[in-house]
């Protein structure tokens, strides 16, 4: 095919916008189809009533290596969550401070009464060990395998503490995600900060788009099948490039591909934003439910975090759920009742913005997904493909996806 064409890249995600840029470093003109209206995919935000909502709860970890190589954090003027959580259980709320970054917290969270003493130097030699000396080389097990028989947790700070935190993460309850995957994000949480965009998390994908070639990015192009050099739109069009990269999520790969390329299961969230007169907590912190009952994962109040997700004298309340409940019928009030116990009359008050059901959030990431890391990206029947299942469920993976697509399908243009 005519080095005149384009590449065309399906899906403006992280993973298709990062592959694109790299394209466009490499000086390798490109096409970037969205099925959407916006950029981002997943990672997207709609402005109601004032508000900014998230496509679900979801933030940048600041030391994700992809992220830092590709986005500009001050221009998006980033702000972090407290580091540690604020835990629900037996009828009250009990702080787990990062103590490293939070010294003056150390004496509430080793007296919080989750967990032992012991947990608290196992904690300390996790961390340790991700941060200094991460061996991929160690087998892969579930977290929660992990954290009971190899850092030798107690059941009860993996139930109160590591089972609402990482299922929140995961959004799969049993902790059956790789525990390598678990290694890695916990350094991420340990050496940098949770954190949000002042314009929502929908800014990131704006941003790697801004630096975009005017006309590489066309959006609300559904494409309805592919080949190896052209693209067929739902519309009738036909456009062909110099090569094609499936840059979507893992059904959409496995139709599009007719498939050969095969998407992982899914692992789902459901997230119910409230609009509060006032905010039931003042801090920027993650609320975690310890006691495992009730429908409520983890809460938070995000214009304590971001100001500019509320509009002046409002809060925005953001619940997740984790996997699909059957229906979304009676989902809000069974969550009001919870949160009637954990904060009192003034839920009653609340205003329920906007339910997010989403089946396929992130791939499933199961032990073991890891024990034959992929090599350099290649080609299946001639197509190029990248996305986060290709790497790790994360914003992270998905840009390096993106990238690295972009880095091998750059070297066999030039090989050619
Ligand atoms: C609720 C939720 C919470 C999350 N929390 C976090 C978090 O806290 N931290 C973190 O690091 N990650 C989080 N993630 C994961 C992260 O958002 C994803 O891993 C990442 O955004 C995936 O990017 P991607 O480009 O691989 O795929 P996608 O974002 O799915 O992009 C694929 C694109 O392809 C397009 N497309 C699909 N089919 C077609 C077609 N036929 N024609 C044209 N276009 C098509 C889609 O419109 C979409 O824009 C979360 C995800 C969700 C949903």
């Amino acid at each position: 095919m005519s080095s005149q064409h384009p590449v065309i890249i399906v899906g403006a995600g992280l993973a298709g916008l990062c592959c694109a840029r790299e394209l466009h470093r490499r000086n390798i003109p490109c096409l970037l189809l969205d099925a959407h209206d916006q950029p981002g995919g997943r990672v997207r935000t709609e402005v109601v009533d004032g508000f900014r909502l998230d496509l679900g709860f979801q933030v940048l970890q600041t030391a994700y290596p992809e992220a830092q190589q590709q986005l500009n954090y001050k221009a998006l003027q980033l702000r972090s969550f407290f580091p540690g959580a604020l835990i629900r259980t037996g009828g009250r709320f009990v702080e787990m401070a990062d103590p490293w970054r939070r010294p003056s917290r150390l004496f509430a969270t080793l007296f919080n009464g989750i967990g032992s003493f012991a947990d608290r130097l196992r904690l300390a030699r996790l961390r340790w060990t991700v941060c200094t000396r991460e061996d991929d080389s160690l087998a892969d097990s579930t977290t929660a395998d992990f954290l009971r028989h190899t850092c030798g947790f107690t059941p009860d700070i993996i139930q109160r503490f590591f089972r609402p935190w990482f299922s929140g993460v995961f959004l799969e309850p049993a902790l059956a995600t790789s525990s390598r995957y678990f290694r890695f994000l916990f350094r991420t949480f340990a050496l940098g900060d949770a954190s949000l965009p002042a314009a929502g998390m929908g800014a990131i994908p704006l941003q790697l788009a801004s630096t975009l070639p005017a006309g590489t990015l066309r959006l609300s192009t559904p494409v309805a099948s592919v080949t190896r050099d052209s693209v067929h739109l739902t519309d009738g069009q036909v456009l062909t490039g110099r090569a094609v990269v499936l840059a979507v999520d893992g059904p959409s790969a496995e139709r599009l591909s007719q498939g050969i390329l095969k998407s992982p299961a899914a692992c789902s969230t459901v997230c119910l934003y409230f609009d509060a007169p006032k905010p039931p907590l003042t801090d920027p912190i993650l609320v975690l439910n310890g006691d495992g009952q009730g429908p409520v994962n983890n809460l938070c109040v995000v214009s304590n975090v971001v100001p500019e997700y509320a509009p002046p004298g409002r809060s925005l309340i953001s619940v997740s759920v984790v996997g699909l409940p059957a229906a979304t019928d009676g989902l809000e009030q069974s969550v009001r009742s919870q949160l009637t116990e954990w904060f009192g009359a003034q839920v009653s008050h609340w205003r329920l913005l906007r339910t997010h059901r989403i089946p396929w959030a992130l791939p499933a990431q199961p032990a073991g997904f890891r024990d034959q890391p992929p090599g350099p990206p290649a080609t299946v029947n001639g197509l190029w493909y990248c996305g986060d299942y290709q790497q790790t469920a994360s914003i992270h993976g998905a840009m390096l996806s993106g990238r690295r697509t972009a880095t091998a399908l750059a070297d066999s243009l030039i090989a050619r």
